[in-house]
């Protein structure tokens, strides 16, 4: 039986993947994205999933936003909370302001004007551009945008996140000032984050736990906690070993592959 709704196996698991399969198209032609993959992530947990590209990093994340199905197996979400997501590109509405592109699920969510007006400073505060709000996408950078697509997203109120290679098309410094940023909202908010990137660095940057893919059909080869004190640094030489362990493990897999 597939289901995208079974509540997960226990109270303390935030998100719950059990032998999710994921079949594109039929025939000869079909494509197993995933084969089997088993994933728990507990309340407040970050959780990072790599895997060299096309190994099925989005259709996971895809199938546990609940914008596709599962061909097999089940995914839960605790108190069945609709996770907030987001993706390489910010996703915003060009034609409004900063403001109320934050105030979108505000509204969507039945708020009244003056709590939405609060919230939305509140989230803009939260990603540090408080003065930007009356500022359209385009008069942004690349950064920040993609705050006003976390502030978005936060205005969810959702306890889960997911989140898809955020931060790839950033140049490195940015990056690294959003990953504090998001490092630091996770801690707040306690969040569930199931974060999804090739870059190994970011991932152990970032991680409690990496779980590592392999290319087509999609399964779970590895998975390495990351007991490094936060805050941490993405050139420390602790998130360095970490990121060659797993390095290592995904060049064994591609070789493998003969890619
Ligand atoms: P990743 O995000 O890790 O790069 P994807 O999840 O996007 O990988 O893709 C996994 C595999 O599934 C790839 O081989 C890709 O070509 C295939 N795939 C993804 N989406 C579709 C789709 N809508 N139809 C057919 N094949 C797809
Ligand atoms: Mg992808």
């Amino acid at each position: 039986m597939t289901s995208t709704t079974t509540p997960p196996r226990s109270a303390t698991t935030a998100v719950a993947l059990s032998g999710v399969t994921k079949v594109y198209g039929r025939g000869p032609s079909a494509v197993l994205a995933l084969d089997g993959v088993s994933l728990d992530v507990a309340p407040g947990e970050f959780v990072c999933l790599v895997g060299a590209s096309g190994c099925g990093k989005s259709t996971l994340l895809n199938l546990v936003a609940g914008l596709d199905r599962p061909s097999g197996g089940q995914i839960g979400i605790a108190g069945d909370a609709n996770p907030g997501l987001m993706f390489q590109e910010p996703a915003l509405f060009p034609w409004l302001t900063v403001e109320a592109n934050v105030e979108v699920p505000l509204k969507l969510r039945g708020l009244p004007r003056a709590e939405r007006r609060e919230r939305v400073a509140e989230l803009l505060r939260t990603v540090h551009l408080a003065e930007f709000g009356r500022k359209r996408p385009h008069e942004l950078s690349g950064g920040m945008r993609q705050r006003v697509a976390l502030a978005r997203t936060l205005a969810l109120d959702t306890p889960v996140l997911l989140m898809d290679e955020p931060f790839g098309a950033l140049d490195a410094m940015t990056r690294d000032i959003l990953h504090d940023e998001l490092e630091r909202i996770w801690s707040e908010r306690r969040l569930s984050v199931l974060f999804v990137t090739h870059n190994v660095r970011e991932a152990a940057r970032l991680a409690d736990r990496i779980i590592l893919l392999s290319s087509r059909p999609g399964r779970i080869i590895y998975s390495t906690e990351v007991d490094i004190p936060r805050p941490r640094r993405i050139d420390s030489p602790e998130v360095a070993a970490i990121a060659a362990e797993v390095t290592e493990r995904l060049r064994t897999e591609v070789g493998r592959h003969g890619q």
